[in-house]
């Protein structure tokens, strides 16, 4: 038996079964490329769901990494430790916030958001004790705990999950009068992905971000964009927002923000939001740790420079134009912002997952999300020759399937 055979034997046996991996065994990786135990390469068109926008292995990231794990790894926050206050102002600058909060994963980021919001609700804008809501969209993914799960519309995600929290208004993404009409004084939030990655990498329509930004602003209601997965370089801006001008009240990251070496996720916003907090009423064991703020530092200073963002720009207008013609023969729509692009394939040609795998068989990682739709979003490090490379496979398939 393969390598290969073996571990996936192991690993299905010995794990619980909460996702469906493709079959491959990575084992190295470097840029945008990994090695599998048998030493075959393939191109990372995922890039860890955006966690690894800088690339595998990313020279300026592992140094910081390395620096920091000689020195100092841990601390708790019962501490202060030479790297907080950098990371932090820092990414305060980066976003243009205040004050940071930082945790670890995407979801606390978000748990961190509402309770921000519910306290802020009651502390600063007055709603009634208890009765805070907060509005959110359909297909929305924003992490799995059981408060984030309440509100999801995801089957898989929510079913046998209850009892659900309270206190979330579902709407449809895209339509601001869905928000509006949902809005009364007890609303604290309005929590929106820019673009809904999970659901398909959904495109928000024109000027839907600014309307909520006018919204919330008409009806002191605070804007959090959970730009854990679209923010930091993915679309050509910093942020997701950036595309539209617009500024929300939290910016919530993640993902990339720990460089691909560790989890590090954070909430950025003004003093009179984050300022609701006070010792003792929020925290984590690892947040805000020393090695994540060395790692997060790096990855702020990288993003500073605009340079990731530009490559984003620049190989996402060339993704797109190789992806275009496309359209019409096996492909039904293509979404696609800076270098992340949602692909529907023709359903009766076949289901995203057998898409995905005949392009792993092809050295191309990708994945897909629902039903015919896949998704490429590979390292921002790629060249324009890997990604034209990765397009010819997906073509390849795509004529195979239709033969
Ligand atoms: C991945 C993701 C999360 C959750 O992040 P975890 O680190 O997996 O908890 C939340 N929101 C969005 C938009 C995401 O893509």
């Amino acid at each position: 038996m393969s390598t290969t055979k073996q571990i996936i034997e192991l690993a299905d046996r010995r794990t619980a079964h909460n996702y469906h991996p493709l079959p491959v065994v990575i084992h190295e990786a470097q840029g945008a490329w990994v090695v599998d135990v048998e030493g075959k390469r393939y191109l990372d068109c995922l890039a860890g769901y955006s966690s690894l926008n800088f690339g595998h292995g990313n020279p300026e990231i592992l140094k910081a990494a390395r620096d920091q794990l000689d020195r100092l790894t841990l601390t708790s926050r019962a501490f202060y430790h030479d790297q907080f206050a950098a990371f932090c102002a820092e990414l305060g600058d980066l976003t243009g916030k205040d004050m940071i909060l930082p945790m670890n994963t995407g979801a606390e980021a978000v748990e961190t958001a509402i309770k921000v919001a519910r306290k802020w609700g009651y502390q600063v804008k007055g709603v009634e004790p208890d009765k805070a809501n907060i509005i959110v969209m359909e297909d929305n993914f924003h992490g799995r705990t059981t408060t984030i799960v309440s509100f999801s519309t995801d089957p898989d995600a929510r079913a046998d999950y209850g009892p659900y929290t309270p206190g979330f208004r579902i709407v449809k993404y895209g339509s601001v009068d869905a928000i509006r009409d949902a809005v009364d004084h007890n609303t604290v939030a309005v929590l929106v992905e820019p673009i809904q990655g999970e659901a398909g990498v959904l495109l928000p329509p024109d000027g839907y971000l600014s309307e909520i930004r006018s919204l919330c602003t008409e009806h002191d209601i605070l804007f959090i964009a959970d730009e854990i997965q679209s923010g930091l370089g993915r679309t050509g801006e910093t942020f997701a927002c950036d595309h539209e001008n617009v500024v929300p009240d939290m910016y919530l990251m993640g993902k990339a923000l720990g460089g691909g070496v560790v989890p590090v996720s954070a909430v950025a916003a003004d003093a009179e939001i984050l300022g609701v907090l006070k010792p003792g009423q929020h925290g984590s064991t690892f947040g805000g740790n020393p090695l994540a703020c060395a790692v997060g530092l790096q990855v702020v200073r990288m993003l500073a420079t605009g340079e990731y963002q530009e490559r984003a720009r620049a190989l996402g207008e060339f993704l797109g134009t190789r992806l275009t013609p496309l359209l019409g023969h096996g492909v039904v729509a293509v979404r696609r912002r800076g270098l992340w692009a949602g692909i529907d394939i023709a359903p009766s040609l076949a289901t995203g997952r057998q898409v995905c795998e005949a392009l792993m068989a092809k050295g191309v990682l990708a994945k897909d999300t629902h039903g015919s739709t896949i998704r490429l979003a590979p390292p921002l490090v790629v060249s324009e020759e890997d990604l034209s490379w990765a397009v010819d496979k997906l073509t390849e398939v795509i004529t195979e399937l239709s033969d």
